[in-house]
């Protein structure tokens, strides 16, 4: 009598059976892992970790870029809030999926679900003081003359009595 097929293990509640490549260049091993597919969108066939414990899940989230007046096509400036959790980790708060906050400091900030509200709530306020500032900025500068169409710039020869 043939043996059967080894039985799928039963993955956790909201977590499915993912394959991992795991293990140095040239000398890796696949492994099955649970991961959140619901949010988690890495390939951790793709993305080779040394070891398990390395795994990290990642997911959507968002994102700020800031650019600057004298560069308009790139952000000066950038901030991601994405989804993530470390399996491996001792603190059960780092376990669960929570936010991370990154910029290109190279620090991230894990947030608690409360300091999750709170960004969220300043960043609010920041957006009205942000127009606020900006209404003083509006309000205290005269009229300049930025993007002059030609025929506008004819009419102020014109006016300054130069030839046209
Ligand atoms: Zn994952």
């Amino acid at each position: 009598m043939a043996k059967s097929a080894i039985s799928t293990p039963m993955s956790s509640p909201g977590f499915e059976f993912v394959a991992a490549r795991i293990g140095l260049p040239g000398r890796t091993t696949t492994v099955l892992i649970e991961c959140p597919t619901s949010w988690c969108t890495v390939n951790h066939f793709e993305v080779r970790e040394v070891a398990v414990e390395d795994i990290t899940h990642y997911g959507p989230g968002t994102f700020l870029g800031i650019p600057t007046m004298s560069d308009d096509e790139t952000d000066l400036l950038e901030l991601y809030v994405n989804i993530t959790s470390d399996p491996a980790s001792d603190d059960p708060r780092m376990q669960a999926a929570h936010l991370i906050v990154s910029n290109s400091s190279g620090q991230d900030a894990d947030l608690t679900n409360g300091q999750g509200e709170e960004l969220a709530d300043s960043l609010v306020r920041m957006a009205a003081e942000i127009r606020q500032a900006l209404r003083v900025c509006q309000s205290a500068n005269r009229p300049v003359l930025v993007d002059s169409d030609p025929s506008m710039d004819e009419a102020l020869r014109r006016v300054r009595g130069e030839a046209v």
